[in-house]
């Protein structure tokens, strides 16, 4: 058990790679399994490492905020995220 630097719930936490292109030396963050699904499914690892490269600016995002105030309400520990098309049409 942890706390989700995302949304703040005492919930597991999965690691997840600030900037994911350079896993080995990535600082990681404790975020919680919806939450990081969200983020994979809402920004691009282009756009986590040069615009979202700490759990700050994740969280001031608009998309984390609306998930996190979301996600908070329904006490769930895994959810199904879909991968927006922002993404899957950067990865062609
Ligand atoms: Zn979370
Ligand atoms: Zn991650």
């Amino acid at each position: 058990m942890g706390e989700c630097a995302i949304c703040e719930r005492a919930v597991e936490t999965t690691r997840h790679h600030l900037t994911p292109q350079n896993r080995k030396e990535s600082p990681v963050a404790p975020i919680c399994d919806p939450c990081h699904r969200q983020i994979h499914a809402v920004f691009t690892n282009h756009e986590l490492k040069h615009r979202f490269n700490t759990v700050a600016d994740l969280k001031e995002s608009e998309e984390m905020r609306k998930f996190a105030s979301w996600i908070r309400k329904t006490n769930k520990s895994h959810v199904r995220v879909d991968e927006t098309e922002h993404v899957s049409d950067w990865r062609g």
